[in-house]
């Protein structure tokens, strides 16, 4: 999966990264999927390690356009995980005390603690995203930020976090269609906003902001992955994929218990 990763100091253009590429997997679907539920069984097993050893902390970033799938990839990839040892932590439009502060204040206060696992459903990103977009801060404010969140992702890296960012790469072709899709369907009328398809008109400006995101934010100590994710079942092996061979990196081992046990017998 390392073909998805950013270097750090690239110059990512997202048009050449193709949202339908299925790597070199040659299975469908059907094959796509009973890797995962593998995948997913040894996902449970390592955060159930890193739950037990309570060493490491692990923070998860998702970043996509609307309908880009963060929501179905958080559903399926942590599927069967301890939800006592996973939490979801999700970044609406800031409240006034949050704007009070600096744009890192809420993010640091949902960052993980030790053996536990943090998923950011869109995060600080947004910061240097919508933000820029719509103007909501001037340029020599934001501008600043990216070495801002480099210099916050090293202090967390520093003090034992692993952060993976992933970035979901759909196309304008397939959020019409998952966007139509859920015009057609009065169950998902619910995720219909219609101020989505004002930020579909601001497209190429959102690529372009991503761009600036992936090519100044990508390090050593917190990678982005621009996740082809056109198909939802690739989307989800990749992801999957990186997350456990990331966490058996960290060689995590149950501690041993603190008392002697040699010779215990249960009556
Ligand atoms: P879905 O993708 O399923 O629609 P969502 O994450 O878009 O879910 P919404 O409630 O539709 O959830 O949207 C949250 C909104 O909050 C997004 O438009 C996002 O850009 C915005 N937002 C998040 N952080 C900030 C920020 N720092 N400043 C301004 N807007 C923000
Ligand atoms: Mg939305």
């Amino acid at each position: 999966m390392k073909q998805y990763l950013v270097k750090p100091d690239s110059t990512v253009k997202l048009s050449k990264w193709d949202p339908n590429d299925t790597g070199d997997f040659k299975g469908g679907k059907k094959e796509g999927q009973a890797e995962i539920r593998k995948l997913n069984a040894k996902l449970e097993s390592l955060q159930e390690l890193l739950f037990a050893e309570h060493k490491h902390k692990v923070l998860v970033v998702f970043q996509a356009m609307d309908t880009g799938g963060k929501d179905g990839t958080i559903r399926r990839v942590f599927d069967g995980v301890n939800p006592a040892g996973v939490r979801v932590a999700s970044f609406k439009a800031p409240t006034s005390e949050q704007l009070d502060h600096d744009f890192l204040w809420r993010i640091h206060k949902e960052t993980p603690g030790n053996g536990e696992m943090v998923i950011f459903n869109r995060s600080h990103y947004e910061d240097v995203l919508i933000v820029r977009v719509h103007d909501l801060v001037p340029k020599k404010v934001w501008s600043k930020r990216f070495d801002q969140i480099n210099e916050f992702e090293r202090m967390l890296a520093e003090n034992g976090t692993t952060i993976l960012k992933f970035y979901l790469h759909i196309d304008l072709d397939e959020q019409k269609e998952r966007l139509q899709a859920r015009l057609d369907d009065s169950s998902k009328h619910w995720k219909f906003r219609l101020g989505d398809l004002a930020e579909r008109k601001r497209w190429p400006e959102y690529m372009n902001a991503y761009e600036d995101v992936l090519n100044k934010t990508s390090t050593d100590h917190a990678p982005w992955y621009i996740v082809p994710a056109n198909r939802k079942w690739y989307r989800d092996l990749v992801i999957s994929s990186v997350l456990v061979d990331t966490l058996e990196g960290l060689k995590m081992k149950y501690p041993e218990s603190e008392e002697n046990l040699d010779g215990v017998f249960i009556e």
